[in-house]
């Protein structure tokens, strides 16, 4: 057993020692690092992977494994970040719900005075839950609402509906009317303009799902004027996921802009523009400071707005908390087919699926390394225990040796992968756990198997 501790706590260290117990590399500032510890078995030094002084591998024997991790630092160190970056123009941090739904984060979020962006009626229930003065603060998007959940939104009274059709900004007003309510609403514009990222994730073509084109919009605006039971209130636009270079945003928001000066001359009171949310993180750790990129975003998406006098509503989701989290998971079995390494591990696409949708590379790393400089790295694949083969978290990477048993974290996963989770192959969804502060706490159990089948009926 090793002899790991919290510095300070540690029986096998002595004071002296403990302060020399610090990070050696830092993979993912401010939270993920490896700090050197002391096995008490072998008396050899070693570096393991810790969330803000919490070893990694003492979360993984209390809770098991596969297991998420999220540094409630992280998160908050980069809403703080993201939000200081516009501090120059009024606006809202609308954080998005999908990229990480759990009611923790959601209250954390909610703590730090933020708003939010929902997609649906159950994001809806989970913000109310999660913060309970919330409901002024959020808005509403996604390109099929059902009746019931717009009505759910009216009588919650949400801040504002982005609205993405001719149909659906009917329906609201109907709902509206019927509930005595006036509903806030923008118009969701598709600009027509390419964002350099995966197809499923670009969502401003004509040809996409999403919005409505510009010269419609003008006319719905003008539908919606005439509503006793809409109340035009904003211009809002998103184009899509994992966007890395922001002339895309700040070639948006320049039709965004000029589209707001044609509605305002035709009298239409627009407060808000949304820019939505998109901005992308680094998989591959380049050790570029998200602090500047939060600045070049708000420069690209406020200087075309300049003068305007608009509040902005921004709703980034995977920038506030994708690198705040990691997936645990234990080499289960190692294995090579022909000249493939494989480490089979037990996390698998159900829990996280981004390497399967979307191409996703993200980093696996061994939680343990040995001191010894001259191991040899192994060229492998990690994969889960899926029957398909689409279910691989890396292929041909480059890892130190991995033993069975051992613990990988798969990086950068704080986004887009619980609320992706699902239970392919009847497989429990794992647990979740947010360190804040040097402590852990469990913000979801792992499912059981009663948990399956709860729903059904024989
Ligand atoms: C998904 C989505 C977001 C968040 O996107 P990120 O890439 O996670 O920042 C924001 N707004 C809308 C409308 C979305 O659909």
């Amino acid at each position: 057993m090793l002899g790991w501790r919290l510095a300070g706590k540690s029986p096998i260290f002595s004071a002296a020692e403990d302060a020399e117990v610090h990070s050696l590399a830092v993979i993912r500032p401010p939270s993920f690092a490896y700090r050197r510890i002391l096995s008490a078995a072998t008396h050899y030094a070693e570096q393991q992977l810790f969330c803000d002084g919490v070893p990694l591998a003492r979360l993984a024997e209390d809770y098991g494994t596969p297991l998420y991790v999220y540094s409630a630092t992280a998160i908050r160190a980069r809403l703080r970040a993201f939000d200081a970056a516009f501090r120059g123009i009024p606006h809202t941090l609308c954080y998005s719900v999908k990229a990480n739904s759990s009611l923790a984060i959601l209250r954390l979020v909610a703590r730090a005075g933020h708003a939010f962006d929902i997609v649906s009626g159950g994001e809806l229930e989970r913000v109310l839950r999660a913060g309970p003065r919330s409901a002024g603060k959020i808005v509403f998007s996604g390109v099929g609402k059902t009746r019931d959940e717009l009505s759910m939104a009216v009588r919650a009274g949400v801040l504002l509906f982005n609205v993405e059709s001719a149909s659906e900004l009917r329906a609201l007003a109907e709902t509206a009317m019927r509930l005595g309510r006036r509903a806030r609403i923008a118009i969701r514009v598709n600009p027509d303009l390419p964002a350099k990222t995966h197809p499923y994730i670009s969502t401003g073509l004509r040809q996409h799902k999403f919005g409505v084109p510009i010269p419609d919009a003008e006319r719905l605006y003008a539908e919606a004027a005439r509503h006793p039971a809409l109340r035009v209130a904003g211009v809002s636009v998103h184009i899509g996921s994992q966007i890395a270079d922001v002339r895309s945003f700040r070639a948006a928001l320049e039709r965004v802009a000029s589209l707001v000066s044609r509605l305002r001359r035709a009298k239409h009171p627009i407060r808000y523009v949304d820019a939505g949310g998109g901005l992308a993180i680094p998989y591959n750790g380049t050790r570029r400071d998200f602090r500047r990129q939060f600045a070049a975003y708000a420069r690209a998406v406020s200087q075309p707005l300049r003068g305007l006098g608009v509040h902005l509503l921004l709703e980034p989701g995977r920038s506030m908390v994708g690198p705040a989290g990691v997936l645990l998971t234990r080499v289960l079995y190692r294995k090579t087919n022909g000249s493939t390494r494989f480490l089979i591990v037990d996390a698998a696409m159900n829990d996280l699926i981004r390497p399967a949708l979307y191409g996703a590379q993200h980093e696996v790393v061994p939680v343990r390394l040995t001191s010894a400089r001259t191991v040899r790295k192994e060229k492998t694949d990690v994969v889960g225990p899926i029957c398909e083969s689409g279910d691989f978290f890396a292929h041909g990477i480059h890892l130190p040796p991995v033993s069975e048993g051992a613990l990988v974290a798969i990086l950068d996963t704080g986004a887009y992968g619980a609320s992706l989770g699902s239970n392919v192959n009847s497989r429990l969804k794992p647990a979740e756990v947010l360190v804040d502060r040097r402590t852990a706490r469990r913000i979801r159990r792992r499912e059981r198997p009663a948990d399956l089948i709860r729903l059904e009926s024989l």
